[in-house]
């Protein structure tokens, strides 16, 4: 089971129905420039297979000039996003309606050159329109599907009136300079096209309502995210103090008087310590989870991270040996270093292994591993305890949430320590697996990328 860590924390920016910024407004021209590079070349490739190796009688000369030009303008066209940062919305969306203008005077163009209203290829008008779909709102989609719509009727009347020249398609029969064929064929494009505007248009604006209402909502969410995580903080901070002075208040009266209490007293108290401490853990956890904005540059160190997973495993072998566990390591040579937060790396690992041996059998095995692949170190914890049950492997993330079988193994445990591993791993910008079958063990497998850097909000 893999972990989806998509940071739930990260807004998505209102009014992206339409462009978030002009960079991604940008990215979309790019995806744009690769359409035309196929286009250009695919032109250039039929006409010379066509014109020049089977000679058929087709317009090369101009076909293949359309074809260059077209590239030449791409070119210009790539040179300049590569050259220019996106910083003006208005500008991009200027280059892209005059990219869009250039495209379909250079369709017409080669359809001119290559039949005209015979040519069956006059259709590709219509990705204009959905890409124009894509792009703009309906007033501009309607634009470019009008601006088709003008190109190809000029065109088309210019041959029949003999404006422009005819190139007449070898494949094409003579019914096709008749007038009453050229009126059905644009009659049935200028459908066509209005068509697809239409629809386009519709789906387009039915797709950022829903959009616009899932921002809305999430702005929502997050606001209650933040509430909640704000009152955690408020009430780790207001508690702490208290549970710590009664745990030494205890632990003081247990070690001045312990000796002379009553045993039933003195394990009244021993319960006592038991429970605050593990009410200390739990305050701990919650001001780790509720700990925010701690990826900043300046915080960024190199980390051996084996020296890291080592010294880690070595602070829990006490634990382990009570259990009589095997506790192996494998590290790899040369160690990975790491460009991270040392403190969460820490927890990450710590908390994982004391997971393992906790939800050990006596005289079991943990093996730690961590494997360098280059753009990632990789941690996997094995062990072969009480593993989780399938229906439960999603919900040990949630804060407080402990299996049956944990439950039943031991009392302690605040079900907040996979939270904090799954909060740090995203935050250090890494992934979480798990893999576990009931009775048999789990693996829990973390990936943490060689330099961790704050995400993009
Ligand atoms: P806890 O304090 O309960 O260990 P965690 O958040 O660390 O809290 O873990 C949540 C739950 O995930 C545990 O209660 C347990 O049910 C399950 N779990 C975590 N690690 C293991 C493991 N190695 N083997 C079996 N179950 C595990």
């Amino acid at each position: 089971m893999r972990c989806d860590l998509r940071n739930p924390n990260e807004p998505i920016a209102p009014g992206s129905s339409q462009f978030v910024s002009a960079a991604s407004l940008r990215e979309r021209l790019d995806w744009f420039n690769k359409l035309r590079w196929g286009a250009a070349v695919g032109v250039l490739v039929v006409v010379l297979i066509a014109g020049v190796g089977l000679k058929a009688p087709i317009e090369v000369r101009g076909l293949l000039l359309t074809g260059v030009m077209l590239l030449l303008l791409n070119t210009v066209y790539v040179l300049r996003g590569r050259r220019f940062k996106a910083v003006d919305i208005a500008i991009e969306l200027r280059l892209v309606k005059v990219q869009m203008v250039c495209d379909l005077v250079a369709l017409t163009v080669l359809l001119n050159l290559s039949g005209g209203v015979e040519n069956p290829l006059l259709f590709l008008y219509v990705i204009h329109v959905i890409i124009a779909s894509l792009l703009f709102k309906g007033r501009e989609i309607f634009q470019i599907a009008w601006l088709a719509i003008f190109l190809f009727t000029a065109e088309v009347f210019g041959e029949y009136f003999g404006l422009l020249p005819h190139h007449h398609l070898p494949t094409a029969g003579e019914v096709a300079h008749e007038l009453s064929f050229i009126l059905m064929t644009l009659g049935s494009f200028w459908l066509v096209i209005l068509f697809c505007a239409y629809v386009g248009a519709r789906i387009m604006t039915h797709n950022r309502a829903i959009k616009d209402e899932l921002v809305v909502h999430q702005g929502v969410l997050l606001a209650e995210d933040r509430a909640k995580t704000d009152f955690f903080r408020f009430v780790t901070h207001e508690i702490k103090s208290p549970v710590n002075t009664a745990q030494s208040g205890v632990e003081t009266a247990l070690e001045l008087g312990g000796e002379t209490m009553a045993p039933s007293v003195r394990d009244v108290l021993d319960r006592a310590v038991s429970r605050l401490k593990q009410a200390t853990k739990i305050v701990q956890d919650l001001a780790d989870l509720t700990r925010g904005g701690i990826l900043k540059e300046e915080n960024l160190t190199e980390v051996d991270f084996n020296d890291l997973v080592a010294t880690t495993v070595d602070n829990q072998r006490d634990l382990a040996a009570r259990s009589r566990l095997e506790l192996n390591v494998l590290l790899p040579d040369p160690p990975v270093l790491l460009t991270t937060i040392r403190t969460m790396a820490e927890t990450i690992v710590a908390n994982l292994v004391n997971n393992a041996i906790r939800y050990s059998r006596e005289g079991g095995r943990v093996s730690v591993r961590l494997v360098d692949t280059g753009k990632r170190a990789r941690l996997v914890v094995e062990d072969e305890g009480i593993g989780i049950e399938e229906n439960e492997q999603d919900l040990i993330f949630d804060e407080f949430y402990r299996s049956t079988a944990a439950r039943e193994a031991s009392n302690l445990g605040t079900g907040l320590g996979l939270p904090i591993v799954r909060k740090f791993v995203e935050e250090l910008g890494g992934t979480i697996e798990v893999e576990s079958r009931a009775g048999h063990g789990s693996t829990f497998t973390v990936a943490l990328p060689r330099k961790s850097r704050k995400r993009r909000s």
